[in-house]
């Protein structure tokens, strides 16, 4: 694997300081910069849909911790009058997660009727329908001798792929776990195969969690020169970037490089995510003190791909020091936009080499 060789920029102070004006003087960071701003409105909440899920899988977070009780609130018109309500407090995005929303098809609907910028946290057995045109992000844990084990589903990549293959909702999620880097080769083979799209997601262990999912040092850094070495080998179906392998495969989690800013780490309710996000469970109740896109997740081991897509592009001025770690910066915001936005195409990465994130080093 080369993909590791060459430059790597380390935390030292930029060479000089640097004016934000100067940094936009390069024409492709000012038209990628340009193109992601557009995307700033974008308010987000998450939906607990249905409190079902026709697989079990080891080391779901959804069956942790006590959202699982919650009475499920099957009442469409409950759902659209909790849309509008959303839609008067500002939000503008919507995630529909947990359990498993393909369970409850009519009130996805509902939700993609009155908010129409989203995603679906799915397992993929079961087909959303097309009139739904949120993004579908569909889990991968591995080859199908894997997914057998962990999550009892036979077959199951192949019956995903001929759900969604040609579907330009279906991104495709791969989450790495201790156990199954290698398994992404021929994963990713079939993928791309049939012009599916992929990222990937890190294992991020449930609080109390004390299986062999978890991630080591090794394994990290296994993990890193993998999803290099898949982005460059099939940089058409990849939605990733150096920068995205760097920020989920650091020793430290995402909390410790960035400070997440969801409610249940923050307790500004200020500005941002601070302030509007909420994470609904399936009677439509939220609670502020424990609100976040993976709720009982350990803060500690958190590398999931979706608190990185709020955590880290809320770091823009961080990131604006330098031209180099400002690429890296938006590169990550272009891939979070493709990933999660119907109709966002990903550009040519700006900065392929390690960056390390700031006032850290790169591993
Ligand atoms: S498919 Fe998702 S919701 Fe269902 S058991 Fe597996 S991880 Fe949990
Ligand atoms: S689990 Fe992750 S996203 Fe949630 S509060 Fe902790 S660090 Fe933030």
């Amino acid at each position: 694997m080369d993909a590791l060789k060459g430059k790597q920029t380390d935390t030292t102070a930029p060479d000089r300081e640097w004016k934000f004006s100067e940094i936009l003087a390069d024409h492709k960071i000012r038209d990628r910069w340009e193109k992601v701003r557009q995307y700033f409105f974008l308010r987000e909440s998450t939906y607990d849909m249905s409190n079902r899920c026709n697989i079990k899988c080891e080391g779901c977070y959804y069956f942790e911790g006590d959202k699982q009780f919650a009475r499920q609130n099957k009442d469409p018109e409950a759902w659209r009058e909790l849309m509008r309500a959303e839609k008067e407090r500002g939000i503008t995005y919507v995630v529909l997660a947990g359990a498993e929303p393909s369970m409850v098809p009519e009130l996805c609907e509902v939700c993609y009727q009155e908010m129409p910028l989203g995603a679906i946290a799915s397992n993929g057995l079961k087909f959303i329908p097309e009139s739904i045109q949120y993004k579908i992000h569909i889990s991968a844990w591995g080859n199908d001798e894997t997914s057998f084990k962990i999550r009892n589903a036979k077959n199951m990549l192949g019956r995903q792929i001929e759900n969604y293959k040609g579907d330009p909702r279906a991104v495709f999620v791969y989450t790495f776990t201790r156990d199954n880097i290698d398994q992404v080769y021929e994963v990713a083979a079939n993928l791309a195969e049939h012009d599916c799209q992929l990222t990937f997601n890190m294992f991020s262990a449930p609080v109390g969690y004390d299986g062999s999912l978890r991630h080591t040092a090794d394994s990290l850094d296994k993990t890193r020169k993998t999803m290099i070495d898949l982005l460059l080998k099939y940089p058409r179906n990849v939605l990733f970037s150096y920068y995205n392998a760097v920020v989920h495969t650091h020793r430290s989690g995402l909390h410790d490089l960035y400070a997440c800013s969801y409610p249940r780490m923050n307790p500004s309710t200020d500005i941002g995510l601070g302030r509007s996000f909420r994470q609904y469970r399936t009677d439509l109740s939220w609670n502020r003190d424990v609100a976040c896109c993976v709720p009982d997740t350990d803060c500690v081991d958190c590398r999931h791909y979706a608190s990185g897509s709020a955590v880290v592009t809320a770091r823009l001025f961080r990131h604006a020091g330098d031209p180099d770690r400002f690429k890296a910066w938006l590169d990550y915001v272009d891939t979070y936009l493709a990933i999660w936005v119907m109709g966002y195409d990903k550009g040519d990465n700006l900065c392929n080499h390690l960056v390390a994130p700031p006032g850290h080093e790169v591993f």
